[in-house]
């Protein structure tokens, strides 16, 4: 995979665990990714600095400081996209991961395609923030559903569908956000603002609501996924 000069998107692996690391390497190497790898927290802030990545793929578990600080000192200056790694019951960390500006999360084990695509995502997400379209007119159209935040029109199930404000609201912050899980927390407080951090059965409300109106089977989303524990994903449908 190659950034928009042409060149091949340099992924930084933070992560001290030796064979995780080899299969990181492994796996994107192979798509065509340069990677670069630290195993200390240190060594990691020390190459974002010298030569700045285009994705880091963080483990929140390092030797020598929490993950976290580094992905805090890193969202004090830049936005490079940041994916945290980590181990199957830490979902709290997930999450305050997720708060703090990580653009997603892997849970280990995981497999290469998974690996790929959320790698892939979050490059092309962070190429659309850099050519000045993440707030712009962006359209969504996928199988039946169709976004059209330019013209404020949506359509699915063949039929223009009809939202509320607060319906509109939450389904353009997905659509900017397509492929990236967005945390309850930062739904809350994009949509409904401050003050309203503890109501958190609103997206889960409003969320039914955009399935009905526009999943096939509302039951068994396509676009309107949920992350368990953590918020929500919208997806191109499969
Ligand atoms: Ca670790």
């Amino acid at each position: 995979m190659t950034n928009d000069q042409g060149v091949p998107s340099n992924v930084l692996v933070i992560e001290d665990d030796v064979p995780m690391r080899r299969f990181l390497r492994a796996a994107l190497e192979n798509e065509g990714y340069r990677v670069t790898e630290a195993g200390k927290a240190r060594e990691g802030m020390t190459m974002i600095l010298g030569h700045p990545p285009d994705l880091i793929l963080l483990d929140l578990g390092l030797p020598d400081a929490d993950g976290m600080t580094v992905l805090r000192r890193v969202r004090e200056w830049s936005q490079v996209p940041v994916l945290v790694l980590s181990a199957r019951g830490q979902e709290y960390d997930k999450v305050e991961a997720l708060n703090e500006g990580a653009d997603d999360y892997l849970t280990k084990p995981f497999g290469v395609p998974e690996l790929l695509a959320r790698v892939r995502v979050a490059l092309r997400h962070s190429a659309r923030i850099k050519a000045g379209a993440g707030e712009g007119a962006a359209r969504f159209e996928s199988g039946d559903l169709t976004v059209d935040l330019g013209a404020r029109r949506v359509t699915a199930k063949g039929a223009d569908v009809h939202l509320t404000r607060t319906e509109y609201r939450l389904l353009a912050l997905f659509v900017r956000n397509a492929g990236k899980v967005l945390t309850h927390r930062y739904l809350l407080q994009e949509v409904w603002g401050p003050g309203c951090e503890l109501q958190t059965h609103y997206p889960r409300m409003y969320v039914a609501a955009l399935r009905r109106k526009l999943e096939e089977d509302p039951a068994d989303p396509k676009y309107l996924l949920t992350e368990q524990g953590v918020g929500y994903r919208f997806t191109e449908g499969t």
